[in-house]
């Protein structure tokens, strides 16, 4: 069985990570797609840095929920298998089903890595927790000598994560794109994403193929609803459990 799913930040909602839409979207009143951008950044990358870094220490204190550990078994049962996930948290890394984790290769992290910190000119990137970072600050705005600078080329370190209005990074892309060239999919899964990115609807698509199963789960309806062969209207921690066990059953 070849299966492709693709999660949003919905996936993550009932670990408690907001999604940008949701109810507790907002930071400080600030719209996260305002901030979520190269321009946010360079008007202000004190207010843009404080808000990562205030998300980097709830991601940590967050545990991953039944969703996430239902894709492990997924992966665990399936011949060819690959997660494309628009989400920067690192949960579905931490998550584990039978004492299995996914394995790096399974795995496509398409909007990047919120723990990683990248130069903001040159190619230098670091793991935050090799990275000798200002002590996170306690409200006010930093000032931005006390910012991450990269090491070899003294510019603005930045969050390793793809903002709106960027580009994605060709090597993910060519991951993604390989696994759809060796053949369409029994099943395609997406949960928890608006599928508001073009390239999204398009993998889930081409994903599932002809003959391929398309399934949504979401609580509510986005564009790609109407191509689905099954819309689950629930939330992804309640679905996913009984309907993995449901598409290995049919496999079987
Ligand atoms: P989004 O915030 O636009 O939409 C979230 C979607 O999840 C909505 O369609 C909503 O109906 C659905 N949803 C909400 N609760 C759910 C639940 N319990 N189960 C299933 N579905 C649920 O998120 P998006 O489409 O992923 O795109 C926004 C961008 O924001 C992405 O690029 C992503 O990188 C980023 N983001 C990431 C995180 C994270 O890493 N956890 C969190 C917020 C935003
Ligand atoms: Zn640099």
């Amino acid at each position: 069985m070849r299966v492709l799913v693709i999660t949003g930040a919905g996936i993550s909602a009932e670990s408690g990570i907001p999604t940008f839409r949701g109810k507790d979207g907002y930071w400080r009143k600030l719209d996260p797609a305002s901030l979520a951008t190269p321009e946010a950044f360079a008007r202000n990358p004190g207010l843009v840095w404080e808000w990562y870094r205030e998300r980097r220490a709830g991601i940590r204190k967050a545990e991953p929920n039944a969703a996430h550990e239902a894709i492990v078994r997924l992966a665990n049962g399936a011949r060819d298998f690959l997660l494309v996930t628009q989400n920067v948290d690192d949960l579905h890394t931490r998550a584990r089903w039978n004492g299995k984790q996914l394995r790096e290769d399974h795995l496509v992290q398409i909007h990047g890595d919120i723990f990683v910190t990248r130069c903001s000119r040159c190619d230098r990137k670091e793991h935050e927790d090799e990275l000798a970072t200002a002590s996170p600050s306690s409200g006010g705005q930093e000032p931005e000598r006390e910012l991450p600078r990269c090491l070899d080329c003294g510019a603005l370190m930045r969050p390793g994560v793809v903002w709106f209005g960027e580009q994605l990074d060709l090597a993910n892309i060519h991951k993604v794109e390989d696994f759809l060239a060796r053949g369409d999919c029994d099943a395609v899964l997406v949960i928890g994403t608006t599928a508001m990115f073009g390239y999204i609807g398009d993998w889930a698509v081409r994903g599932a193929g002809d003959s391929g199963q398309l399934f949504e789960i979401n609580p509510e309806t986005t564009p790609l609803s109407d191509v689905a062969t099954e819309c689950v209207r629930e939330r992804a921690a309640v679905a996913l459990p009984g309907l993995v066990e449901r598409i290995l059953a049919r496999s079987a």
